[in-house]
């Protein structure tokens, strides 16, 4: 049932040689195809040669799915995106679909929102404390861990350390909060991040709470994620066993440990902000919108801008065509519209190529309504956002002040 909790390790020798952790998740995507659970299955695997760039891949047949075996740290593709652009919304195909707490939350809020099929997706979420940003991360092997990108063949971030391994088994050790004050390490959107545990999806897997590399941890978190797992382990495909208080405690404590960097890491992007008077604060985020070459990556990177006839489109009169630098209303508009909704994904960013810092202010303003509404994007398909929901009227009633600065 929900909530059902296992230490796991795949029953296939082939597969406990190649995947990590045990081999579970991609013991779980084969079991899935075999037993016809799904019709594909959506996974990241390393472009031929280079583990630093992830590719997303459809897989319709069992085998296939070694080839997604094994964690990619520099690697963070748009799969909510993905979902809606190719796949329809998994309005008809049946898809296990492996994610990050960030990619779950943006498939629930598109769900919300009809654009996605959730009765046909099966969410198989990944613990996640970070993704490195690729280019950056070729030159942080080469810079600080002095080695080839090339003879890296895996990364770990485990208690505020970046390991790498590299071809000959060895291994090579970095502080990540010293490499993150040097500019390197993960995504600025993933240091602010505080949900590490994919507890949205329906079941969540990650290596806390083990002892050892051969295991993996699964947390059940819907019944459709139970079932599955009960059938994979009555199908033989992975042996389980029961978690020790230890274990869960172990798990529970990594979480919060890394919930209080996230915190830390807001701290730090936001003080500067807080420091500043309202009037400050507008020229500051302006300077920022100036920079901006209308490029439009931005709103088609965001999972959550899923308008078919966008406002911002030069044909619907609202913003000036070939205006650069643009009204200061176009960047306003688009955050206006993702700021109840935002899950914090940083594709955005990953995408400007004015180095507009969108995600940190769509960040800032979400946090500031969460503590408002107490909504949480992503986290609850039940839970719909509060500009959809609050009525003018509504908030008269209640006396609820939303007027906030950024
Ligand atoms: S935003 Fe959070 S969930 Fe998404 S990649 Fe970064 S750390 Fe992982
Ligand atoms: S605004 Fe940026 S960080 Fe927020 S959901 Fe959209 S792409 Fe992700
Ligand atoms: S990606 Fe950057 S430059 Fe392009 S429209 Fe968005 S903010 Fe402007």
């Amino acid at each position: 049932m929900k909530g059902d909790m296992y230490i796991a390790r795949a029953a296939d020798k082939d597969i406990l040689k190649r995947g990590e952790n045990g081999g579970v998740v991609t013991s779980l995507l084969k079991f899935a195809l075999e037993s016809k659970r799904v019709d594909a299955v959506v996974a990241v695997k390393a472009r031929e040669g280079n583990r630093y760039d992830g590719i997303p891949v459809l897989i319709t047949e069992p085998e296939k799915v070694l080839e997604t075996a094994g964690s990619l740290h520099s690697s963070s593709p748009n799969i909510a995106r993905l979902l809606t652009e190719y796949l329809d919304g998994a309005s008809n195909l049946k898809l296990a679909v492996v994610v990050k707490p960030c990619d779950a939350r943006a498939i629930i809020e598109l769900a919300k929102r009809t654009q996605i099929n959730l009765d046909n997706l099966l969410l198989i979420g990944l613990n996640c404390t970070g993704t490195l940003p690729s280019v950056k991360a070729k030159t942080m092997m080469k810079e600080i861990f002095e080695v080839d990108p090339a003879e890296v063949v895996g990364e770990d971030i485990e208690d505020n350390v970046l390991t790498i391994t590299l071809k000959d088994g060895s291994e090579k050790k970095e502080d990540l909060a010293k490499l993150e004050e040097q500019g390197y390490g993960r995504r600025e959107n993933c240091r602010r991040c505080e949900i590490n545990i994919p507890v949205m999806a329906d079941i969540a897997c990650g290596k806390w709470g083990t002892t050892n590399k051969e295991t993996t941890f699964i947390e059940t978190c819907s019944e459709k994620g139970a079932q599955f797992i009960q059938s994979a382990v009555d199908g033989g495909c992975i042996t389980v066993e029961e978690p020790s208080t230890a274990s869960i405690n172990d798990r529970k404590k990594k979480d919060q440990a890394a919930i209080e960097l996230a915190k830390q890491w807001q701290d730090k992007d936001f003080s500067g902000l807080e420091k500043m008077s309202t009037e400050e604060r507008f020229s500051h985020w302006f300077a920022q919108f100036g920079q901006c070459i209308k490029c439009y990556g931005c709103r088609d990177a965001c999972p959550i801008c899923y308008c078919k006839d966008c406002f911002l489109e030069a044909d619907r009169g609202y913003i000036t065509p070939g205006e650069i630098p643009p009204d200061v209303m176009f960047p306003m508009v688009r955050v206006a519209h993702v700021m109840d909704s935002c899950v914090n994904c940083g594709q955005c960013e990953d995408v400007c190529t004015m180095d507009v810092p969108i995600s940190l202010l769509v960040f800032l303003l979400n946090k500031k309504m969460s503590d408002i509404f107490k909504y949480e994007p992503g986290m609850d398909v039940t839970k719909l956002p509060p500009l959809r929901t609050t009525t003018d009227q509504e908030l008269k009633l209640t006396g609820v002040d939303i007027s906030f600065d950024f």
